[in-house]
């Protein structure tokens, strides 16, 4: 990926197509009189079907131009497919200077499906087109867009089930693992008792700082953008699930875990066990799974 795209990104960019049904790329003509990219060698563009994740970053700009300047129906569906696929990261890495994946993805649910007189709510049931707002739904989840996500199936008649996503059931569920795994080691639990607040403190601030520096990363993975407010919202969203979850844990088994001698400090071990628990719920959730927290269950 190390030549240069803009050249290519440019004659893309000032492409017109007045044959719609015919569609070749602005380049020029191989040995055997066939259009090649200049980046891949491919030829026979409009043979490109839904499921083809190699396409190269000048194809890959090429289909947005049909999608969505000159408008070719076909290539419009297309074009919500491929931004929705994880396997594409790098390809929109490398086209993030001129690509706004999410901002495309918004872009065609708002005009082709939620608009009753858009391509897509036109030509399809409404069955169809639920299985594109959950689609959509799963990938603005996978961007830590909440409000996107809301979007996407406001109106859409998808059951509770879908809407319970919303909360970040899997985030949760991560968070209790954390929990679990906490609850199973007690000497764990008499070591936070003895420490000063001064490293309840610390431990809080660097836990919360992992566990936002790994939000940053998987939001930037996604969308190729920093999103600070993203990780944010979700760092506290967790820690929230973590507290509520911590608080009546450590009531009830902080003082049985304790020696003889030591006296249980609630506040230190709910603090202690809250910030220990997302982290380590994060990185079970890491080794595990291949989807991230956020993503529907
Ligand atoms: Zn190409």
């Amino acid at each position: 990926m190390s030549r240069d795209i803009s050249q290519y990104i440019k004659i893309l960019s000032d492409w017109d197509v007045s044959n719609k049904s015919l569609v070749e790329l602005p380049f020029d003509k191989n040995s055997v009189n066939k259009v090649v990219c200049p980046y891949c060698s491919r030829h026979e563009f409009s043979d490109i079907k839904e499921g083809l994740t190699e396409l190269c970053p000048v194809c890959t700009y090429a289909v947005r131009k049909l999608a969505l300047d000159i408008k070719v129906s076909k290539f419009k569906e297309l074009w919500l497919i491929h931004c929705m696929k994880p396997k594409v990261n790098y390809i929109f890495w490398v086209l993030r200077d001129y690509v706004n994946r999410e901002g495309d993805v918004e872009k065609i649910l708002r005009d082709s499906i939620i608009d009753e007189n858009g391509f897509l709510a036109q030509s399809y049931t409404d069955k169809q087109l639920q299985f594109y707002r959950l689609k959509i739904f799963e990938y603005f989840l996978r961007c830590y867009n909440s409000k996107g996500a809301y979007l996407a199936i406001k109106g859409s008649g998808l059951s509770g089930f879908t809407w319970i996503n919303l909360l970040n059931l899997r985030l949760l569920g991560s968070i209790m693992f954390g929990t679990c795994f906490i609850v199973s080691v007690p000497d764990l639990w008499r070591y936070a008792n003895s420490q000063s607040l001064l490293f309840h403190f610390v431990m809080a601030a660097i836990f919360s700082l992992l566990t936002f520096g790994y939000f940053s990363l998987e939001i930037y993975k996604t969308t190729g953008e920093v999103m600070v407010h993203r990780a944010r919202e979700i760092t506290l969203r967790g820690l929230l699930y973590a507290l509520l979850l911590s608080a009546p844990v450590s009531l009830f088994i902080g003082q049985p875990y304790m020696n003889n001698s030591q006296e249980a400090n609630s506040l230190k071990l709910t603090w202690f066990v809250a910030f220990a628990s997302l982290l380590i719920g994060i990185f079970i959730q890491v080794i595990w799974e291949e989807k991230n927290v956020t993503e529907a269950l």
